[in-house]
C-alpha cells in the first residue's frame, strides 16, 4: 500500500479559500513555519515547523502502544537533531506497511520518537518531548 505525505502547509492554504483572507495569513503562516522544533530536555534543534508533513491525511496522530501507553506524535519529513538507532521492524507499527526504528535526541538521548520507512520516510516525534523556539 503507498501513502502520500502531503505538505502540511499546502494543505493548510488550500483550504484558506478567502483571497483577502490568505493575504493577511501569509504573513502568519511565514512566521510559524519559520519556527523551530527544540528538544524539551536539553533545547537541542530537532526540526523545523516547515518540515512538518501530513501522513494519512493527518500531521497529529495519537496511538497507544502494547504496553498501553498513549503517545501523541506528530509527524515531520526530516528530523537533522534526531539518532536513530536499533533494528529496523514491522512489529506493531502505527502505518502501516511502515517499518519503524527508534529515535533519540542526538545531544541528550532521551527517546522522542521514531523514523518510519516504507522507500519514503518520515519522522513521528512525541510531541510533549518537544518544544518550540519562539
Ligand atoms: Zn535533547
Amino acid at each position: 500500500m503507498q501513502f502520500v505525505l502531503n505538505h502540511y502547509w499546502f494543505k493548510k492554504n488550500e483550504f484558506e479559500t478567502d483571497k483577502r483572507f490568505r493575504e493577511e495569513r501569509k504573513e502568519d503562516l511565514a512566521k510559524e513555519r519559520s519556527k523551530k522544533i527544540l528538544c524539551k530536555y536539553c533545547k537541542n534543534h530537532i526540526t523545523n515547523m516547515d518540515d512538518a508533513i501530513l501522513v494519512e491525511d493527518k500531521h497529529t496522530h495519537t496511538f497507544s502502544n502494547p504496553a498501553g501507553y498513549i503517545y501523541t506524535i506528530n509527524c515531520y519529513q526530516s528530523a537533522p537533531g534526531c539518532l536513530v538507532a536499533g533494528e529496523s521492524t514491522d512489529e506493531f507499527s502505527w502505518f502501516k506497511g511502515y517499518d519503524w526504528q527508534l529515535a533519540f535526541c542526538n545531544s541528550c538521548h532521551e527517546h522522542l520518537g521514531w523514523l518510519f520507512t516504507n522507500g519514503q520516510q518520515f519522522y513521528a516525534l512525541i510531541s510533549d518531548r518537544l518544544s518550540q523556539d519562539v
